[in-house]
């Protein structure tokens, strides 16, 4: 169910799902062969589409709120009170002003951020099965209304509250009772007692079907079901803190720890040292302690997450946190499926083997065990193939026909890789089963193994994936499937191809040189699977095969031992608790694990690993629903698609990071050498053009660094570690030592040329009404300009962390121009409108010093690009 703010009106009154079965199908006026289309079309105009209405979004004044009371918002309200405090209503104002403005960025960026991930239920449509004029059709689940007769079949989300009418089903109720066990509902386990939640022959919205097979007839829908009446239940992605955001928090209130620090160690500096009258050594170490807390950082950080989500939404990855886009950029090892996922699961047969030539009684038996409808071409790619091969041979295939012989099914278990039907034909009963050889083999009856043996091999040599079909006659239908699946006469043996997807073998390039290990786990043969991965590159002669059976005999430490290498593996024959012991072994040493699954049973595996990858085409809704990303095209490419994804994202967040720490120093250094020099330096900077920097230079360029692509050889070095910090130490050198320091050097050079070329000397006095004020204020305004200028160099350093700007393009990020065009708007605005000039205490220098601050960006940024070309030729 998606949810929408649209409400629904029904407008007849609950029937009682617990009536006689009869009477319920007549008070919702519907039969066992459902509604007609037209009459569902009806009830869902009057009915209203199946859907959790969410109650409209009037939450958002909290969240501006929230904006301004944030510990770092607080941390600068107190500063602006303690400012007004002091008399200097002006500074108040001014930090006001940063509080409102980062307040309202923040908001839009979240504002942003969450619609990103809104939209991602788009992506992820609910369907179900329904029988509406006595044809089983998919619909979009919003458009269920009461009276339709649902299908329910292993791995499906349950979409709206229904009574079974036949068969019975497995369901996992946790999200209405937290129940974790399965519970069996059955349309013959009537009871009218108790509370309706536990009614053994009800189903309802919100569940899934780990198993079993049933019809069901819906009687209530939307809001009317009990997940509506527990209701607030929406499906919206995830909004768990990333390790990403906490560390950066983490940075953050250190930082402000500092800032406040560097504040409050001003005062006797100012005062004892420089001679500074105390209001005025007040507001500086405010300024200070302003223009140094990165009250910014985290809403961008947010948002670059989401821009990532998004973009890879429409890349075919639906990633349902937004911490998973960072997990993903630390994948160290990638298990994945084959079928579907490294092939296409478009399946043909090429051979047949059978043991006396006659192929014929082989086709019956795969066009009665089999589920697939060739006709719609829908249905398991696998039985299709086999249906196709059976029509070819003039065997009747349609699903009419099958159902009309058939008498029992006993599914296809991906643990017993076998399936079988029990069917009624002229001359009585007959058990029709496929399944993996090596299985079926064992429950045969006289065949000539070597023979056997040797198609099966060649077969699987050529990457084909081999199923063997048999049958035997029975009198009595068997109750179970051990009574089914046994003493059978081996039919023969049928080979289909697979081919490997095209942009698989370059997606196995690119994990090679990004240093991810790739494991194959398949239900499929040893040799098929080995065929395949050479195929596309995994696989090499010398790769080790594991089958489930070899893996059941070994001990945890023989495990760990297999998987400490970094050799590829294929894991063959397994079942999916193969998965999880590899997935539980593989993080127990330390890897990021992607893990990809379709079945109910791979849902632990799927939980267990760091990124649970479910297939959106092909796999159940539970699979989905366990997982951290859904692939809407299966496709094993779009797994490293999201991984190179996930390392852009985590590489633009270092970048903005390393963008908007580089200005402390040159912020902060100035300040020293006044205090330092005990006043006979005068101020370089005032504390309101800090902030006019805070505020106007910082979060645009911010921004276009999120939206950075994806640096040249981002794909051609070894994951980072999980514990590596997001903020390291060759960070802060580049940022406060490199990049901050040629800065701050620059900006003394302009500062102290404007002033001595002013007249001024060591000592001067430069205060209001001296005769050297003017050209102190015409100085400062040089130091104010000359930040701007160097932090427009720092943007184009920040863009790559080894490559050369050149190999980038200077122009290949539009959104950092305009970022750019801002800065220099706003830095000439503050310093040429009479008005700004006032507050900010500002004056046009002479033009030959406007001059030298062209060269600041080029040197700032020269300077770093010679830096990672050093880095670059010593890697
Ligand atoms: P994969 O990892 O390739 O998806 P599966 O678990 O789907 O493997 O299949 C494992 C084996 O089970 C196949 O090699 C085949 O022999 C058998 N098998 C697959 N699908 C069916 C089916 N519908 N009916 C019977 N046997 C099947
Ligand atoms: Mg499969």
């Amino acid at each position: 169910m998606a949810t929408t703010t649209t409400t629904s009106t029904a407008t007849e009154p609950d029937s009682d799902p617990r009536e006689p079965l009869d009477r319920l199908f007549r008070d919702l006026r519907t039969k066992r062969t459902g509604l007609s289309e037209r009459e569902a079309a009806r009830r869902l105009v009057a009915h209203g589409p199946n859907e959790l209405t969410r109650r409209k979004q009037r939450d958002w004044p909290k969240q501006l709120l929230r904006q301004f009371t944030h510990p770092l918002a607080l941390l600068l309200w107190l500063a602006a009170g303690l400012a007004v405090l002091a008399g200097t209503t002006v500074l108040g104002i001014a930090i006001i002003a940063v509080i409102v403005l980062n307040a309202a960025l923040a908001f839009v960026q979240e504002q942003q951020a969450e619609k990103a991930v809104e939209a991602l239920a788009a992506y992820l449509p609910a369907t179900a099965a329904v029988v509406r004029d006595g044809v089983r059709l998919s619909v979009p689940a919003r458009d269920l209304v009461p009276g339709d007769v649902l299908i329910i079949e292993e791995g499906d989300r349950v979409s709206a509250d229904a009574r079974l009418i036949d068969g019975g089903v497995e369901v996992d109720l946790s999200t209405l009772n937290g129940e974790s066990l399965p519970a069996y509902r059955s349309a013959e386990l009537t009871d009218v007692a108790g509370p309706l939640l536990d009614a053994c022959d009800l189903v309802f919205s919100g569940t899934s079907c780990t198993g079993g097979e049933a019809k069901a007839v819906v009687f209530a829908t939307g809001m009317r079901t009990e997940l509506g009446r527990i209701a607030a239940l929406s499906q919206r992605v995830g909004r768990d803190e990333s390790p990403l955001e906490r560390q950066v928090k983490r940075v953050a209130w250190l930082i402000a720890a500092v800032a406040v620090g560097a504040g409050i160690a001003f005062l006797p500096l100012g005062v004892f040292g420089a001679g500074l009258p105390l209001p005025d050594a007040f507001n500086f170490a405010i300024g200070l302690l302003v223009a140094n807390v990165p009250e910014g950082l985290l809403p961008i950080i947010t948002l670059a997450l989401a821009v990532g989500v998004r973009g890879l939404a429409r890349r075919g990855a639906v990633v349902k946190r937004l911490s998973a886009v960072e997990t993903l950029g630390s994948t160290t090892v990638i298990c994945t499926d084959k079928t579907g996922t490294l092939t296409q699961n478009r399946m043909t047969v090429t051979d047949i083997w059978t043991p006396g030539g006659d192929r014929s009684a082989l086709a019956v038996a795969v066009s009665a065990c089999n589920n697939a409808d060739l006709e719609a071409g829908s249905g398991d790619p696998t039985e299709l193939a086999l249906l196709q091969a059976a029509a070819e041979m003039g065997t009747e295939v349609s699903p009419e026909h099958r159902a009309e012989h058939r008498v029992r099914q006993f599914h296809f278990d991906p643990t017993l890789r076998m399936m079988s039907t029990v069917d009624r034909n002229d001359d009585g009963l007959v058990v029709n089963v496929k399944g993996a050889p090596e299985e079926m083999l064992a429950r045969c009856a006289r065949f000539d193994t070597a023979e056997v043996e040797r198609v099966i091999s060649e077969y699987a040599h050529r990457g084909l994936r081999v199923l063997a079909v048999a049958r035997r006659r029975c009198d009595a239908i068997p109750e179970r499937r051990e009574d089914a699946e046994h003493d059978l006469e081996l039919l023969g043996l049928v080979a289909m191809f697979d081919p490997p997807r095209p942009e698989v073998a370059d997606a196995v390039a690119r994990c090679h040189t990004a240093g991810i290990r790739l494991i194959v786990v398949t239900g499929d043969h040893g040799l098929t699977a080995k065929e395949i991965a050479r195929q596309v590159g995994i696989a090499r002669d010398e790769t080790t095969v594991v089958t489930g059976a070899e893996l059941d005999d070994m001990t945890e430490a023989e495990l760990d031992e297999l998987l400490r290498g970094d050799e590829e593996l294929i894991f063959a024959r397994s079942s999916p608790e193969v998965k999880l012991r590899v997935a539980d072994a593989l993080r127990a040493q330390g890897n990021v694990v992607a893990m990809t699954g379709d079945g109910v049973n791979d849902a632990p595996a799927l939980r267990r690993a760091d990124i649970g990858v479910a297939m959106g085409r092909s796999g159940t809704d539970v699979a989905r629903e366990a997982s951290t990303m859904v692939l809407t095209d299966d496709n094993f490419a779009t797994i490293v698609t999201a991984v190179e994804a996930g390392r852009q994202v985590y590489d633009n967040v270092r970048k903005f990071i390393l963008y908007i720490f580089a200005h402390a120093t040159p912020e902060v250094i100035p300040f020293l050498l006044f205090a330092l020099s005990g006043g006979a330096i005068p101020l370089p900077l005032t504390v309101l053009q800090i902030l006019a920097i805070d505020l106007g230079t910082e979060t645009l360029p911010a921004l276009a660094l999120g939206r950075e692509p994806a640096e040249p050889g981002i794909m051609s070095r070894p994951p980072r570690h999980r514990a590596d910090g997001v903020i390291n130490r060759q960070m802060l050198w580049r940022a406060w030592g490199l990049l901050g320091g040629v800065s701050a050097l620059l900006v003394l050079g302009g500062f102290f040329w404007t002033l001595l070329a002013g007249g001024w000397h060591l000592g001067d006095p430069v205060g209001d009404g001296t005769p050297l004020h003017h050209v102190w204020v015409q100085a400062t305004t040089m130091s104010f300009l000359g930040i701007v200028a160097c932090q427009l160099g720092t943007a184009f350093a920040s863009r790559t962390q080894y490559a050369s700007l050149r190999s980038i393009g200077v122009f290949s990020n539009r959104l950092l121009w305009w970022g750019v065009l801002f800065e220099v708007v706003f830095a000439a605005a503050v310093v040429t409108v009479p008005a700004l000039q006032h507050v900010f205490g500002t004056a046009v220098p002479p033009v030959e010093h406007l001059a030298l601050l062209v060269t600041f960006p080029v040197i700032v940024w020269g300077a770093d690009e010679l830096w990672r070309w050093y880095r670059r030729g010593r890697s």
